[in-house]
C-alpha cells in the first residue's frame, strides 16, 4: 500500500448504498439503529455489511477475484494454485488472471455451460450435476459471508437481496439462508418465489427480516448528483 496505493475498495458501492438505505426505509428503522447485509447478486456480486447505514466490509476486492465467485470470474482463491499451474502450463500471471476473470466462476463450474443462472437453473432441473455444483457453490459463498458479516457487526436486523439473480432467483435465495434459524433466519419459501419486487421474505417469526429489494442505482446517483451540486 505505501509504496504502489493499492487498496480495496470493493464494488456496486451505489446499490449498496441505495439497497441499505431503502431496506431500513422499509422496515420502519432509522438507518442508524441497523445492522444489514446487502448481497448485491448479479453478474457481478458484491455483499457488504451495512452498520449504522456505513459499510464496515465488504466481499469484493482489489478485484472480482476476491470474494463470492461471479458470472465468470473466481471469487477467492488461494495465490499457491496460479503459482502451480503457471509452472505446468508456462502461463504468465497475466494470463492466468485474465482466465480467472474470464472462464472461471460458475462459468466454469459448470463445465463452460453458462454464465447466466437461468441457463444454470435449467441445467440443473434437466438433472446435469455441474451446474448443481456451480449454484451450489455460489450460494455456500454467499452463506459464508452472511455468517462472517453477522458476527463482524455483532448481529443482524435484515439481509437485503438485489441485483439480476438477487432478485430474481428464488432457488439461490432458499439456499443461502437455508439452516440459518440459528441465527434467527427464515425464509417463507411461498414468499420466496416473488421475482424483481419489492417484498419481505422472511417468515414473521423469523428474528432477522430478509427482503428482496430491486436496486435503482439511477436513483442513487441522482441523490448523489443533487447532494454535490446544492451544496
Ligand atoms: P445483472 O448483472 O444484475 O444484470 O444480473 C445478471 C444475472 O441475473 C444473470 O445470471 C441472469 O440469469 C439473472 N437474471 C436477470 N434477470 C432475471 C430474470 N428475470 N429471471 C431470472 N434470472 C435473471
Amino acid at each position: 500500500y505505501t509504496k504502489y496505493g493499492i487498496r480495496k475498495y470493493g464494488a456496486h458501492g451505489t446499490s449498496h448504498k441505495y439497497v441499505s438505505q431503502r431496506c431500513a426505509e422499509i422496515m420502519g428503522k432509522p438507518l442508524e439503529d441497523t445492522k444489514i447485509i446487502v448481497c448485491h447478486l448479479g453478474n457481478g456480486a458484491s455483499i457488504s455489511a451495512v452498520k449504522g447505514g456505513k459499510c464496515i466490509d465488504t466481499s469484493m476486492g482489489l478485484t472480482p477475484l476476491e470474494g463470492i465467485p461471479m458470472g465468470t470470474r473466481s471469487g477467492n482463491i488461494d495465490p499457491t494454485a496460479l503459482e502451480v499451474v503457471a509452472k505446468h502450463e508456462g502461463q504468465s500471471i497475466s494470463e492466468l488472471i485474465n482466465i480467472l476473470n474470464k472462464k472461471s466462476g460458475v462459468l466454469g463450474m459448470s463445465g463452460g455451460i453458462s454464465s447466466d443462472f437461468r441457463d444454470l437453473d435449467a441445467g440443473m432441473k434437466d438433472g446435469n450435476d455441474r451446474c448443481r455444483l456451480a449454484l451450489d457453490v455460489f450460494c455456500y459463498s454467499v452463506k459464508k459471508y452472511i455468517g462472517a458479516y453477522a458476527a463482524a457487526m455483532g448481529g443482524l436486523d435484515a439481509i437485503a437481496f438485489t441485483a439480476g439473480i438477487g432478485e430474481n432467483n428464488p432457488y439461490v435465495r432458499r439456499v443461502s439462508t437455508m439452516d440459518l434459524s440459528f441465527m434467527g433466519i427464515d425464509i417463507d419459501e411461498t414468499k420466496n418465489e416473488i421475482r424483481g419486487e419489492e417484498q419481505k421474505i422472511s417468515t414473521d417469526a423469523s428474528k432477522v427480516q430478509v427482503w428482496v429489494v430491486p436496486t435503482n442505482e439511477e436513483l442513487a446517483i441522482a441523490r448523489e448528483t443533487v447532494e454535490l451540486v446544492t451544496k
